[in-house]
């Protein structure tokens, strides 16, 4: 006897927020956008989005990241379901989405890109829709450029404006530890001041280089902290000065390596172990030039069903 279940009333993902090992950034193309090489990896710090059938769209967002984050349409989160709901004409489809926000607000962890990742794929889901993988992935980089890459989390190359995946040979688990700030960083004036500090008309073509694809490669964590490299640091440096003594203070307290990530504020730094990582976050709470410190495993899968939605 076949048996067919009801639809679920709410479901719950978990997404991953992003760190940049590698960031080049290429000339300015006619469309205002740089053509971007980047090597992205999936971290182990999650925001949770729900979302609950209901008569009316809505968007509430809980958690140390809370404040910050636009509670009306918008919400990268909405705009993923609103576009979700538009392109697969679903009737009755108002939700509350509910975030749990744990990855900082304009961090360059792509918190905002996150939600929008986990806002499709919940709703795919309690709208019982089959969709295509593709498909998702086209919808996902109409929403912006991070989050195609937040969908399918591990490690990846992005090309174009980073939305363009390709996969990476890579192996090992690495040990990160993040210096926040409280304070975020807009990430189209970062690349407005990449273009101000950016006197050389030739810039090259980016590419992943073959250091990082070797480091990667061999699941080694010191030649993966040698590799990191960030055009966006630069510019990120001369906008919020204080972060090069946030760099310092992690490579001095004996981290493999550091960078900001993105377009920052965060600064990542890379360890070689969980005890490490541990011992790396004491000694930059104490330092007293961080904000906070938190510290997250990588590569992790990107957005994930969790069990339990309550049935209708
Ligand atoms: P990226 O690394 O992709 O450049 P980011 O981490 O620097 O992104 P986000 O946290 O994604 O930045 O936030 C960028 C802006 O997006 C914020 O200033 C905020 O106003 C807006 N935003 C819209 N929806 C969300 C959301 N669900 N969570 C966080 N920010 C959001």
């Amino acid at each position: 006897m076949s048996t067919v279940s009801a639809p679920p009333r709410s479901v719950t993902v978990r997404v991953p927020a992003k760190v940049n090992c590698e960031l080049r950034v290429g000339p300015l193309g006619a469309d205002g956008y740089h053509e971007l090489s980047t090597v992205f990896m999936a971290v182990g710090l999650y925001d949770e989005v729900t979302v609950t059938r209901a008569e009316r769209w809505s968007v509430t967002t809980t958690g140390p990241y809370a404040a910050h984050v636009p509670s009306g349409s918008d919400n990268l989160a909405m705009r993923a379901a609103r576009l979700l709901a538009r392109h697969m004409r679903v009737t009755r489809a108002p939700v509350a989405i509910r975030i749990d926000k744990n990855i900082p607000v304009a961090g360059g962890m792509a918190g905002g890109s996150a939600d929008a990742a986990g806002s499709l794929v919940a709703c795919e889901h309690l709208w019982g829709l089959r969709m295509d993988r593709d498909e998702l992935m086209e919808l996902a980089a109409e929403l912006g450029s991070d989050v195609p890459f937040c969908l399918a989390g591990g490690i990846a190359i992005g090309s174009g404006r980073g939305e363009r995946l390709a996969p990476v040979l890579a192996r090992g688990t690495y040990h990160w530890v993040f210096a926040l700030s409280s304070q975020g960083l807009s990430t189209p004036e970062v690349f407005g001041e990449f273009d101000r500090l950016t006197t050389d008309i030739s810039v090259p073509q980016p590419e992943p280089s073959p250091a990082m694809m070797t480091a990667l490669r061999s699941g080694d964590p010191e030649a993966l902290g040698d590799a990191l490299v960030n055009d966006l640091q630069e510019p990120a440096f001369s906008l919020r000065p204080a972060l090069r003594a946030v760099l310092d203070a992690g490579l001095e307290f004996g981290a493999l390596g550091g960078i900001i990530s993105g377009s920052g504020p965060t600064v990542a730094f890379l360890t070689g172990s969980s005890e490490h990582a541990l011992d790396l976050c004491v000694a930059l709470t104490a330092s007293g030039v961080v904000d906070q410190v938190t510290r997250a495993k990588g590569p992790v899968h990107g957005v994930q069903i969790l069990p339990g939605p309550t049935r209708e």
